[in-house]
């Protein structure tokens, strides 16, 4: 039931991409990549040489060793990745692309010049090889006007699902007030049944994907504690959920307690944000509901090298407090793969993050136990089935979207080869190649899509 509601928003999503790929004249481009091992199916073993035929955004086709490009139609191009490691395009299932912890105030209150700082930052993660994000909240807005341009290929950027606004209480995670300097909130309230119903609508009527809920507090203050109860109530938890049933849009949860998980997986919550300090019981609920963690380890790695910025505040935890934090987070994955939890993967990345932010997190899953080939699935197949689009995103196979990277080295052998991407390709659409055959390591694109920066 909830795959058929998510395949109906993927279908929303899906077409101006379908159409962008489209050559003048209604003839799909082809293109034959040579590739020396192929990630075809994350979580099982990578294939041999491989030729991978891609019709127009789709991937047509995978034959074993490698075939002549002619073989495939007189126009067709070849790409010469026979000594490269290809697998599907990472997936961000937690980004900020408009929220900017070093903006200035002038940038911070001006939906404009988010876009702007936003859209480059989206053009540098697609370069990175980060071809879909999803965006678990903005203040302004502007990324659905990113979205939309990006499938539209005004801009280079990923696919990307948007949350729009985070729907959060008063005074809680992500609306309290901005301290000086700080990035400010500006959330969809959500205090009583009521609100909460109409924030969600509010949200679904703006064109979002998916619906944020602030179940917990930030990690930084005292509501993200392993012991703090939820900042929102039962019943508004309830309503926000069942207005985003209704909408068929999936709800992300921010939780970190155990009573938050359990709050926000009771009602249904597909993913849960961060989600620190589960213990035995949320493991066994999250087992049972088929829920995905995504435990952002790489902003408590982030965190705990900027403790004396993060520390402090009204309701802030001290930097002792906010360490002890950072060390638990980096844990989190390793507990919840050994605890069975499906892990998919985010950063909590936004334009202040370097952008092999997202590659970076396989590796903290790697560091914290998580076997390397499972860490690439958490960050490939896991979250296009998260997102509801585990049949046509995540795995290089006939019929999925053609959204390919490529590495020098085996990132299961090597996890940091993710690291450096020399190819990627999103809708079937070049966008970056450093490959033999490309004029050095830069964005291109069938059309020559508009270049970063
Ligand atoms: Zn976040």
């Amino acid at each position: 039931m909830r795959h058929r509601l998510l395949a109906a928003v993927a279908a929303a999503a899906i077409p101006a991409a379908v159409a962008a790929s489209q050559a003048p004249g209604g003839q799909e481009p082809v293109t034959v990549l040579h590739a020396g091992a192929v990630l075809a199916s994350p979580g099982e073993p990578p294939l041999g040489p491989q030729t991978i035929v891609v019709r127009g955004d789709r991937i047509e086709a995978l034959h074993p060793g490698f075939r002549p490009a002619t073989e495939f139609g007189p126009d067709t191009r070849k790409v010469d990745l026979s000594r490269a490691f290809l697998l599907p395009g990472l997936i961000d299932l937690h980004v900020h692309l408009a929220i900017d912890a070093n903006a200035d105030a002038a940038t911070s209150h001006s939906p404009e010049r988010l876009a702007l700082s936003a859209a480059g930052y989206a053009a540098r993660l697609l370069h990175a090889g980060v071809t879909t994000v999803r965006d678990v909240g903005d203040n302004s807005g502007v990324t659905l006007a990113l979205r939309d341009a990006f499938a539209r290929n005004v801009l280079p950027g990923p696919r990307v699902f948007a949350a729009g606004r985070v729907v959060s209480r008063s005074g809680g995670h992500g609306a309290r007030r901005p301290r000086q300097n700080e990035v400010p909130y500006a959330p969809a309230a959500c205090d009583g049944p009521e609100s909460c119903r109409r924030a969600v609508r509010e949200n679904v009527e703006q064109g979002v994907d998916w619906i944020k809920l602030t179940v917990s507090g930030s990690g930084r203050e005292s509501g993200g504690r392993a012991d703090a109860a939820p900042i929102m109530f039962e019943d508004e938890v309830a309503a926000a959920s069942a207005a985003a049933s209704q909408a068929q849009r999936p709800v992300a949860a921010h939780a970190y307690s155990p009573a938050a998980i359990r709050l926000a997986l009771a009602s249904g919550a597909r993913t849960i944000e961060h989600g620190t300090y589960f213990d035995d019981e949320t493991a066994a609920l999250f087992r049972r509901t088929g829920a995905f963690l995504v435990p952002t380890a790489y902003v408590a790695h982030f965190v705990r090298t900027r403790l004396d910025f993060f520390a402090g505040g009204t309701d802030g935890r001290d930097a002792e407090d906010l360490r002890a934090w950072s060390d638990a987070a980096a844990q989190t994955p390793g507990r919840a793969w050994r605890a069975g939890i499906r892990l998919a993967l985010g950063t909590d990345g936004g334009p202040s993050f370097p952008t092999d932010a997202t590659a970076r997190e396989v590796g903290h899953y790697v560091e914290a136990g998580v076997p390397a080939s499972e860490a690439i699935r958490a960050a490939t197949a896991n979250g296009a089935e998260a997102l509801g689009l585990g049949d046509v995103l995540g795995r290089v196979s006939p019929g999925y979207l053609a959204d390919l990277i490529a590495v020098e080295r085996s990132p299961i052998e090597r996890p940091e080869a993710l690291r450096e991407v020399v190819f990627v390709m999103k809708d079937g659409i070049i966008r970056t190649s450093c490959g033999p055959d490309a004029r050095g390591c830069a964005p291109r694109g069938d059309d020559e899509a508009p270049g970063r920066e």
